[in-house]
């Protein structure tokens, strides 16, 4: 396999994750080819794959073009557009897997490199931006108001420092 090379929709990226999940929703391609998605964000998915029984975990979002990702509202400088990022949506709590607070703490212990967030991280921005002044770490206003029991968790693997939170 090059960097490069067209797959089919059901090729595996990883030994769980497939073409189809990971791929730009716009159709564009974007993902479809061998490269277009970060290996370690990938192998980190695996891992928090592992540690949480080997359960299916949904992939909501992977790639995205540009074009994509600003008609969903992302942020310009979301991780997404480089394919380093992937926002998951687990069955917390169902069938012993862990309920999201749980698995937001083994997302952190194995995502190294990049950061770890939930839906508002697409708003914010990250690091630097007054919502992160205010959220001030993992989970954000909306892990407030929702009690961190529900919504999806955004990994990525951006190595740019510092390491975020939000
Ligand atoms: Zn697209």
């Amino acid at each position: 396999m090059k960097p490069g090379q067209k797959l089919e929709m059901n090729d595996f990226v990883a030994p769980h994750v497939q073409v189809w999940e990971i791929a730009c929703r716009c159709g564009c391609g974007f993902g479809t080819h061998f490269g277009d998605i970060d290996e370690t964000v990938i192998a980190d998915f695996e891992e928090i794959r592992a540690r949480c029984g080997g359960e299916s975990i949904t992939i909501n979002s992977g790639c995205r073009c540009r074009k994509h990702n600003e008609a969903i509202g992302g942020s310009p400088n979301s991780a997404h557009v480089e394919g380093k990022a992937l926002d998951l949506s687990p069955p917390y709590g169902i069938g012993g897997f862990p309920e999201r607070p749980e698995f937001v703490k083994i997302c952190e212990e194995i995502v190294k490199d990049g950061g770890v967030g939930s839906k508002d991280y697409e708003k914010t921005g990250g690091v630097g931006s007054k919502d992160y002044e205010k959220t001030g770490g993992v989970g954000s206003k909306d892990y407030e108001k929702n009690g961190g029991k529900t919504g999806i968790v955004h990994i990525d693997c951006r190595t740019k420092p510092p390491k975020r939170r939000w």
